[in-house]
């Protein structure tokens, strides 16, 4: 007998001959894979003369952008690149990052953007695992290829961007000479087809390659231009490495809305403050990283802008003290939540008409929380993670937040445990442990991992991290569990001081602790120097938990 999936039930006889299942069927006048690349094409057509990327004094249109996409794609073409090969990309926030994230997929192919600020050793892992058949890198990274292509067994097609130093490569700007402007692509006859491998950047351990559909990425580039408000005026800056998750799917969001894209190669406040008043930047992203190096500027790096910069932060909740500081200098920000595994952002908080009668600080601690989904994903919830059932919604039962729909990975290449066990039931299982609120919103307590359990009690780390983030000397702030006889486990604090601030005693901080949160909460142990950050610029917790434990 067959089985009746109850989502979609057998048709009843006499179904086959309803006005609506006859004569209206699907074909390419109704019916066209979903691809970013095609968000292209209409900008190209609908908006040509616009400029699509400013990178210095190069300014490309639209039309410009398309043309060299297709001149690419055609170049690779030529040199036997096709459907579901890998390319990889090694390479800082330049116009060709923007390029390749629409010619490879163009050809069918997977794009693979690799960490910069990893070693030759991961690269060439990464190389290897993804299959890359090609590399594209920019000469600031040369050398780092150079020595991880030492390591691989193949050799692969290597083009180099500007002046890149590397044996055998071709110049990137000679294959776009080769290659046809009018190149005819197709897109992909199936929209779940692999458009992009973006490895994790390995917070809590292996890095794995989540895999990118074209369908997804189309829906995440409306789903962020529609949450974050691009229009075909914004102008948006490249504070966010575009090989962490696509940068977030924003090389295909501001497309998508025919924004203007503004490189940046390394995030230093000068330049930061110098673009926004120079371009008009309307719109920038960043790990709360970023906020900071913007909200800590010296005055010297600082240049007044007349308007007002939406920027959205994920990665972390932004703490209320970069919250005040942000807003003063001008900027609107704007908490997302996400992975790589959900093609950047998944969720987002939402402001509510009734915030503004709040206090700053009530303000500030609802633009932390969560759980509003995007318009493009469908579902999202806090559950149980040994019973699978939602938590309740009381502010106070902690559960794991997962995520459903169309904007998330395929899966992780090469992994099939690994997808199992993040797939499982139906649902993306984030491994972020969360309350719920009553009002619906969802409150991020820690990472599975980053629990400090005391005394039988659960300590989120991020609310002491957000408590000492309010000291006025302290910049950054992280808090791991150290072992400890009694309690099984303490609250261990990592702290980085402001430049140039007096800094303070651990007596000091303990003491601004106790006055600001309850007493098992307390850090224990206060260390101060420099934090470890993985290369998108979060805090090596693993790291450091292991020198916690030495202590
Ligand atoms: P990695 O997992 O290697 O750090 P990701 O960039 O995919 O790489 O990180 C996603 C993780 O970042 C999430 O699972 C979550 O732990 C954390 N995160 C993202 N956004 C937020 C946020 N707004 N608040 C707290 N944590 C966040």
């Amino acid at each position: 007998m067959t089985e009746i999936d109850p989502q979609h039930p057998a048709p009843s006889p006499g179904a086959a001959r309803h006005p609506f299942a006859r004569d209206l069927d699907r074909t390419s006048a109704n019916y066209v894979p979903l691809t970013p690349v095609s968000l292209l094409a209409r900008a190209a057509s609908a908006a040509g003369g616009r400029i699509a990327v400013i990178d210095g004094d190069r300014h490309l249109s639209y039309a410009d952008l398309y043309a060299r996409c297709r001149r690419l794609a055609s170049g690779l073409a030529a040199h036997g690149i096709g459907t579901l090969d890998t390319v990889a990309i090694l390479a800082p926030n330049v116009p060709e990052m923007i390029e390749a994230h629409f010619a490879v997929p163009m050809l069918g192919a997977v794009l693979n953007p690799l960490n910069t600020r990893l070693d030759p050793a991961t690269i060439a892992f990464s190389l290897a695992h993804g299959g890359a058949r090609a590399l594209i890198v920019e000469s600031e990274y040369a050398p780092l290829a150079a020595r991880a292509l030492a390591e691989l067994e193949r050799p692969l097609l290597v083009v180099a961007i500007g002046e890149a130093d590397v044996a055998d490569a071709i110049s990137y700007e000679n294959l776009l000479a080769s290659g046809d402007p009018d190149h005819a692509w197709t897109g992909p006859t199936d929209e779940w087809q692999s458009l992009c491998l973006l490895y994790t950047s390995g917070t809590t351990g292996d890095p794995k390659g989540a895999v990118y559909s074209h369908r997804g990425a189309y829906l995440q580039a409306l789903g962020n231009a529609v949450t974050f408000g691009l229009t075909a005026e914004s102008v948006y800056l490249w504070t966010l490495p575009m090989f962490h998750c696509s940068g977030w799917s924003y090389p295909w969001a501001s497309v998508a809305a025919c924004a203007t894209q503004i490189c940046l190669r390394k995030v230093e406040p000068a330049a930061i403050f110098r673009l926004i008043a120079e371009h008009g930047v309307t719109h920038l992203c960043g790990a709360p990283i970023v906020l900071s190096m913007i909200a800590h500027a010296p005055e010297s790096d600082r240049v007044a802008f007349p308007q007002r910069v939406r920027c959205a932060v994920g990665g972390a909740a932004p703490s209320s003290t970069i919250i005040r500081t942000m807003e003063e200098l001008g900027f609107q920000v704007l908490h997302l939540y996400g992975a790589t595994e959900s093609y950047g952002p998944a969720t987002v908080c939402l402001a509510q008409p009734d915030w503004t009668e709040l206090s700053d600080a009530d303000r500030y601690a609802r633009m932390a929380r969560q759980g509003v989904p995007l318009a493009t994903l469908e579902a999202t919830g806090v559950v149980d993670p040994e019973t699978d059932r939602p938590v309740p919604q009381d502010g106070a039962t902690v559960g794991e937040i997962r995520l459903r729909g169309n904007t998330v990975m395929k899966g992780y290449l090469g992994n099939p445990d690994a997808t199992a066990r993040a797939l499982a039931g139906g649902w993306y299982r984030t491994g972020d442990l969360a309350v719920w609120h009553p009002d619906g919103s969802v409150e991020i307590k820690d990472r599975a991992k980053d629990i400090i359990i005391s005394g039988g009690e659960n300590i989120s780390s991020l609310e002491v991290e957000e408590v000492l983030m309010r000291h006025p000397a302290i910049m950054l702030a992280a808090v791991v569990a150290r072992p400890d006889p009694t309690w099984g486990e303490s609250p261990c604090a990592f702290l980085e001081v402001k430049p140039g601030a007096e800094p303070p005693t651990d007596h000091d901080v303990i003491a601004f602790c106790r006055e600001r949160m309850a007493r098992f909460k307390v850090p224990k142990t206060v260390v101060f120097g420099p934090l470890p950050k993985t290369s998108t610029g979060k805090i090596q917790k693993f790291v450091l938990r292991d020198r916690a434990r030495g202590l």
